[in-house]
């Protein structure tokens, strides 16, 4: 490994430590219920899940828990 690769080892070492720089903005989740295996997507603060709770909700045990696993990484205005 070079020098300069080691220099971005340790500023991506900081970085991970400093979670308000990152916002994500969409992705997509397989999410693994106790009753079945549901997609989950999330895409500029809008949630979407493939379960039958959700659709009358429009949230469902799945995104809650995407909620609090990606807190602090989620978009701001998603999170607000
Ligand atoms: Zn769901």
């Amino acid at each position: 490994m070079n020098s300069s690769f080691i220099g971005k080892v340790d500023k991506a070492r900081r970085y991970a430590e400093e979670k308000e720089r990152v916002s994500i903005t969409t992705f997509k989740a397989n999410f693994h219920g106790n009753h079945g295996s549901y997609e989950v997507t999330f895409n500029a603060g809008d949630w979407d899940c493939q379960c039958h709770f959700f659709v009358g909700h429009q949230a469902c045990s799945h995104t809650m828990a995407l909620q609090r696993i990606l807190d602090e990484v989620l978009a701001r205005e998603a999170t607000a």
